[in-house]
């Protein structure tokens, strides 16, 4: 049986550093340096009376890769260790992760409260999706604690939102949505993923559950889809358990060892990517073709002593607005030469959107006004190039406006 390379006594006191290159990592009999890939749908039992136990046990023997795999077990292990959660089940993408975190737990009927500020396919599920199964949904500006506490009053089963929030880097006050959430009877869901699993730690915070896109800073270099729940036991036992096993949104062995090895340079390269981030919101701050920074780990962040307090840094994503219509927007992102356009993020190479005609292009005018997302909008993820090589190339296309 494989073996896991830290000693179970010693993670309690070990380093993200540490934990994010050895962390869940489980030896085969052949002693190798990393970690295997278990590229196999099924496992065969020695004797029917063997494949008989394995189905009665509790799901320690590995029986099919939609449950369980031994890689996807090691990228669970590591992200729970990171994450100071419980229990991990790896996903085949961030969207698979948030679905199935939401839908375990609701039933007809019951209500779901989210912030209006979210991912556009969070956005799809919230208000199109759970309620064709009768489930209620209000979704609230999640700056406001007095909308949150009306929303959740009436007995709300789930709290869901992102925090910082894309593009338009909304902070939510997590410690106090928890605290009206678990008042009405609910679990809080955060969507962590703009944050990361180093900069933010919801459930310390008060979440019951943190789910991620672990296709965005985990893998981190563009080539893999991924997602995590991470819950307590209980909540898997009793919520996801059953949920993931029989609808299967399991995530391929394949991908789950491209992340683990994403997993590996993860403080490396968020550490960089915030350094960067905050060089190049401190730069455009200062340019007179840019009217507004919106960026966590700037003063002039209208939350950000609430950033501050939740977060450890700024984040890699910076929003801002080049002032002019849609035509001014396009001839600045079309005159960039390094920065590519693109709607990912969290990516070794920096990227911009215009969150207004691709990410958010289907929202209500009204509803992109409210969120902050005008047409001079643009949402940077700041990749590992050179940081005065971005500065230059913003600079230079900021001249085409
Ligand atoms: C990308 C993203 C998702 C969805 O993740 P996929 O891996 O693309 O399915 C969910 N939430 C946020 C905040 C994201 O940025």
């Amino acid at each position: 049986m494989p073996k896991p390379i830290l000693p179970p006594e010693l993670t309690a006191e070990l380093s993200p550093a540490t934990l994010l290159v050895r962390g869940g990592t489980e030896r085969s009999a052949y002693e190798e340096t990393s970690e295997a890939l278990y590229m196999t749908s099924g496992f065969v039992y020695g004797t029917a009376a063997e494949a008989e136990a394995a189905f009665k046990a509790d799901g320690s023997r590995y029986v099919y890769s939609r449950y369980r795999n031994p890689t996807v077990t090691m990228f669970e292990e590591r992200l729970r260790l990171i994450e100071g959660a419980e229990a991990c089940r790896a996903t085949a993408s961030g969207m698979a992760a948030v679905f199935a975190a939401l839908m375990c737990k609701v039933r007809a009927g019951q209500r779901v409260v989210a912030s209006k500020a979210l991912f556009g396919s969070c956005h799809y599920i919230v208000s199109e999706l759970l309620p064709r199964y009768g489930v209620e949904t209000v979704q609230v500006d999640g700056r406001d604690l007095g909308a949150w506490e009306a929303a959740l009053a009436p007995g709300a089963a789930v709290a869901f939102c992102e925090s910082p929030s894309n593009p338009a880097m909304e902070i939510i006050d997590l410690t106090e949505v928890a605290r009206l959430t678990h008042r009405a009877g609910g679990i809080l869901v955060v969507d962590n993923v703009f944050a990361t699993p180093l900069l933010q730690k919801p459930m310390a915070l008060g979440a019951d559950v943190v789910v991620y896109s672990a296709t965005k800073h985990i893998d981190g270099q563009g080539r893999a889809l991924g997602g995590a729940i991470l819950a307590s036991e209980q909540f898997v036992k009793d919520d996801l358990g059953l949920f993931y096993r029989h609808t299967g949104p399991s995530m391929s062995p394949f991908n789950a060892w491209l992340l683990l090895k994403g997993m590996e340079t993860l403080e490396l390269r968020v550490e960089r990517q915030c350094r960067t981030a905050t060089a190049i919101a401190n730069a455009l701050e200062k340019h007179p073709k840019v009217s507004r920074v919106v960026y966590p780990g700037l003063p002039s962040h209208p939350q950000y002593e609430l950033a501050k307090r939740q977060m450890k840094a700024g984040g890699t994503v910076v929003a801002f607005d080049i002032g002019g219509d849609k035509e001014a927007c396009f001839r600045f992102l079309d005159a960039l030469q390094l920065v590519d356009i693109s709607n990912n993020l969290g990516d070794s190479k920096s990227l911009v959107t215009h969150p207004a005609t691709t990410t958010h292009s289907k929202l209500k005018p009204e509803e992109r006004a409210a969120l902050g997302i005008s047409d001079g909008l643009v949402r940077l993820s700041a990749g590992l190039e050179g940081e005065a090589d971005l500065i230059r190339d913003l600079e230079s296309a900021l001249r085409k406006v």
